[in-house]
């Protein structure tokens, strides 16, 4: 039996050292071993002596069990993810392989690592659009059919919650935010603010702030988070540079 290992799931933030968090530094540091998608281990310095593993995009499961056996093999890994890996990343392909797979899995040694979120980036970026009650929903249809995603924007739409959408488009299914636009149409006022947000934190940058009715849904692509506003979500204009968006913090009370 070797040394005991250990699972980090560490999340990167959305791009940019800045957004890295001391602690997700110090176990990529510590780490014998990292193990992720390859653009997001590109972002990272090498260090000698590190082994690194570079998987696809698409095998979350595979990469999860590789991880769990370089553990075994007494290595401490450093499971990368952008942005927060408990959302909508990593994190939960992990727990899947640790629920279905062998029972000594369980035991090992394992932690998340938190990090800022697409949407939390995109916010700052913009003033407070999440503000108030707010959701988040993947318009990927890899894991959910459609139908699915259809019933949850509708549900946020008549709940009027702010909706940040994550996974807007791909370059399988670029029409997806076309058809989730569509049906917001149909539930929301044509002025409700809406956030385009590209590669935040990163040197390609591009923020720009729209209503329903402007929105044009060939701007979003994979590196696009996008938040939809509430009926009382605000865009303040300024004389110069973008205009604030904010939600306000309470609902006010008609009298
Ligand atoms: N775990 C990640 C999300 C992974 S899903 C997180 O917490 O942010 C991938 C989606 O996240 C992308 O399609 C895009 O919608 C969003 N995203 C990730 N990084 C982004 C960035 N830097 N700027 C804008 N959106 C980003």
């Amino acid at each position: 039996m070797s040394a005991p290992g250990s699972l980090r799931i560490v999340g990167l933030g959305p791009g940019g050292p800045a957004w890295i968090t001391p602690e997700a530094s110090r176990l990529i540091a510590y780490a014998t071993d990292l193990v992720g998608y390859a653009p997001y281990l590109e972002r990272l310095p090498q260090k000698q002596g590190q082994t690194r593993h570079r998987t696809g995009n698409r095998v979350e499961m595979e990469r999860a069990r590789h991880a769990m056996r370089l553990v075994e093999d007494g290595r401490h890994v450093a499971l990368v993810s952008g942005g927060d890996p408990g959302v909508f990343a990593m994190a939960a392909a992990v727990f899947e392989a640790i629920e279905d797979g062998e029972p000594r899995w369980r035991d090992i040694d394992i932690a998340v690592s938190p990090g800022i979120s697409a949407m939390q980036a995109a916010a700052a970026r913009t003033g407070a659009p999440l503000g108030h009650d707010f959701c988040a929903i993947s318009l990927s249809d890899n894991r959910k059919p459609w139908s699915v995603v259809e019933k949850r924007l509708a549900a946020a739409a008549n709940a009027d919650f702010v909706i940040a959408l994550y996974n807007p488009a791909s370059a399988a299914r670029p029409g997806r935010i076309h058809d989730a636009f569509a049906l917001l149409r149909g539930l929301k006022s044509a002025s409700t603010p809406v956030v385009f947000a590209r590669a935040v934190g990163r040197e390609d940058e591009y923020i720009s702030i729209e209503t329903l009715a402007s929105a044009d849904s060939a701007r979003a692509d994979m590196s696009t988070l996008i938040i939809v506003g509430s009926s009382e979500t605000r865009i303040v204009p300024r004389g110069s540079g973008t205009p604030f968006v904010y939600t306000p913090r309470g609902v006010k009370v008609e009298q």
